[in-house]
């Protein structure tokens, strides 16, 4: 039997709580083992969706805390605050997410070989912050492609040709395989080019590939993964490898939706005023409820409807010594009567932009930082 296990991470955001949800229905199959990192400073909507997912899958979700919290026995955010001196976390020095998530994840998982389910969307360009360790390979389920970039540069590389053609030359023939082999020979062009570009690169020539078929490749991918250390390599078939889907953001919601588990509290519009227009907000994530990443009108949305967490957050802040959740401001000076009003102004700006645009999600405006946020908090 194979000792391989199959985990995935309930962040208290939609799409995970969405791919949970798919996994169990489409693939009863996978023994699936759930997980939570709490932080201990996520918002009661988040521990109700994951007790609401639990019910609907009828499984535990494992709650995971870093060892040293565990140990202290603190709350794991206060503890790491107190051992780094008062410094909160940022986007440049992001130890919260190492030390209450990733670390938890990759004690938890230990030496075992593992497939690690991302719920990324199809319409999402990121890959985000997971793990880097040999024995942990992750698969994004959501989306047409759904391998990890490390396996996609490895098996697009010039250098691999040869057994590429080989793998698609098993499984295909005459004209198809043709039109595959000029895709496969078009070299790709990485030299003075920047990460970004680089990345392009291997992403739209794999985007030809999946033209002509996302099972096919797929299943090319997998044979070929035979031949590394990855974790399916030692795999004779994988359930995954003839999922076409692609879902977007109105999928998810709709997956929520059908399933009764519902979109996490958080999401639903609420209504605001400002100069007489009314506008509507809501959080866009999951995640710590002082979390850096959020906006300014999240930021608002804690004050108005959590007024007790905001004052909570408010007490990590030093202003004296410069530590603050913003650069530019403390939540003190947010929450002055006139820049909230200015925060709303400039939210309903964009809003209405975005209307104009043909958006009908509020999120489509909240979102709009996603691919700088961190899919191991926010997915
Ligand atoms: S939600 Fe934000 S503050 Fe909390 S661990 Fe993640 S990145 Fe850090």
């Amino acid at each position: 039997m194979s000792e391989l296990k199959h985990l995935i991470g309930i962040s208290g955001g939609k799409d995970s709580a969405a791919l949970a949800i798919y996994l169990n229905n489409l693939y009863p199959q996978l023994d699936l083992i759930y997980y939570f990192c709490d932080t201990g400073k996520e918002l009661d909507e988040t521990y109700q969706l994951i007790e609401n997912i639990e019910i609907y899958l009828g499984k535990k979700i494992t709650h995971l805390k870093p060892e040293d919290a565990k140990k202290a026995d603190e709350n794991p955010f206060d503890y790491y605050y107190k051992a780094y001196r008062g410094y909160l976390p940022s986007s440049v020095a992001r130890w919260c997410t190492k030390q209450m998530k990733l670390d938890p994840f990759e004690n938890f998982v230990g030496n075992d070989s593992v497939v690690s389910y991302v719920g990324i969307r199809g319409d999402e360009d990121r890959e985000g912050y997971i793990s880097k360790k040999s024995n942990i390979q992750s698969i994004f389920p959501f989306r047409r492609n759904m391998w990890a970039e490390d396996v996609v540069r490895k098996l697009l590389a010039n250098s691999n040709r040869s057994n590429l053609l080989e793998i698609y030359a098993n499984q295909v023939s005459g004209k198809e395989l043709d039109r595959i082999v000029s895709i496969i020979n078009q070299d790709l062009v990485l030299e003075d080019r920047n990460p970004q570009q680089n990345r392009r690169a291997f992403l739209d020539k794999q985007n030809l590939l999946l033209d002509k078929g996302t099972a096919l490749y797929n299943h090319v991918t997998f044979d070929w993964l035979k031949s590394t250390d990855y974790p399916l390599a030692k795999e004779t078939d994988f359930p995954l490898l003839d999922n076409e889907d692609n879902l977007n953001r109105a999928d998810i919601f709709k997956l929520l939706e059908d399933s009764g588990v519902g979109v996490p509290e958080y999401y639903k519009k609420l209504e605001y005023e400002v100069d007489g227009e009314k506008g509507e907000y809501a959080r866009s994530r999951s995640g710590c409820y002082f979390c850096f990443f959020q906006q300014k009108i999240e930021w608002v949305w804690l004050y108005e409807q959590h007024p007790d967490l905001f004052v909570q957050a408010q007490k990590y802040e030093k202003i004296d010594e410069g530590f603050t959740w913003n650069q530019e401001e403390s939540l003190e000076d947010l929450i002055q009567r006139e820049r909230i009003a200015q925060i709303k102004r400039e939210h309903l700006k964009r809003a209405n932009r975005q209307k104009s645009k043909g958006s009908s999600y509020l999120i489509d405006i909240l979102d709009d930082t996603e691919g700088e946020s961190c899919i191991s908090c926010f997915v």
